[in-house]
């Protein structure tokens, strides 16, 4: 267990999922928090089981990819408790699956729009703040996918494999300000993102896991836990892959 206690953080995509598993595991450790989704009645939720923990949570709805949702995040977050020390950017879509010459350019864009403009946009609000404390742990949530490519997924892959190169870029721009930034890559997790899928498509992709299993949303979230622990202040600009050995 890390001690957050007295630190702020914003998960982006938090109401469900992995984001909601990472928004548990911050608060567990003592994280005020600031929780952004799309659906304001999910979030309530969401953000009352965990308030129920006795944590501090705010909660911002709207879409990442608009700017207008990172200020309204950064502001609660600042005049609340006048600083944030952590951002996961998380909220991510897969979008619609085919190969290139099938797929739309409108649909290229729209996965664009939530998985690289919406982190910029969190990002661009976010750092200033970070900087004014010269302390900052930001972590974003690529995939398996961004690292190995995968047949049908060309709009999701460049997405996160553009995530990867957005990571890098910052953390060697704010290293010098001790802002560490990171990204994890999951394999398949078990979530409504891959619960669409075919029974037979599960079975087949854990048959190419060595841990023979899907993955939870608190496989993701120990990880996170960690790169935002004083443990880890030494790792930036890293991709940690978990994914149970799919990907090695
Ligand atoms: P999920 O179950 O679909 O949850 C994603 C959450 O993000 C949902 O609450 C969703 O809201 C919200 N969201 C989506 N677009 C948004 C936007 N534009 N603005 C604000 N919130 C938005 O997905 P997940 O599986 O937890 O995935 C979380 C992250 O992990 C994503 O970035 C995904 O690409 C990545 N990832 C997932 C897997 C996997 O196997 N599940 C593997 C690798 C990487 P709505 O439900 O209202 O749309």
């Amino acid at each position: 267990m890390n001690n957050l206690e007295g630190k702020v953080a914003i998960v982006t995509g938090g109401a469900t999922g992995i984001g909601y598993g990472i928004a548990k595991r911050l608060a567990n450790d003592g994280a005020n928090l600031v929780m952004v989704d799309l659906d304001a009645n999910m979030m309530k939720q969401s953000a009352s089981e965990i308030t129920a923990r006795t944590q501090e949570v705010e909660i911002s709805i709207g879409d990442v990819s608009e700017p207008k949702t990172a200020q309204e995040a950064v502001s609660k977050a600042i005049n609340k408790w006048g600083k944030i020390d952590i951002l996961v950017n998380n909220a991510g879509i897969g979008g619609v699956n085919g190969n290139i010459w099938e797929l739309d350019i409108e649909e290229m864009d729209r996965v664009y729009r939530t998985n690289l403009r919406g982190v910029f946009s969190f990002c661009r609000e976010v750092i200033p703040h970070m900087l004014e404390k010269d302390y900052g742990r930001i972590v974003n949530i690529a995939s398996i996918v961004g690292v190995m490519g995968n047949a049908g997924q060309a709009n999701y892959s460049a997405s996160k494999a553009g995530l990867i190169g957005l990571t890098k870029t910052m953390a060697r721009e704010l290293a010098s300000r001790n802002v560490t930034v990171n990204a994890i890559a999951p394999g398949f997790i078990d979530t409504e993102m891959t619960r669409v899928l075919d029974e037979k498509v599960r079975e087949k992709l854990v048959e190419q896991i060595p841990l023979a299993r899907l993955g939870l949303p608190r496989d993701i979230a120990h990880s996170v836990d960690f790169l935002v622990s004083d443990r880890a202040s030494y790792i930036t600009g890293q991709v940690i892959n978990v994914n149970g050995g799919m990907l090695m």
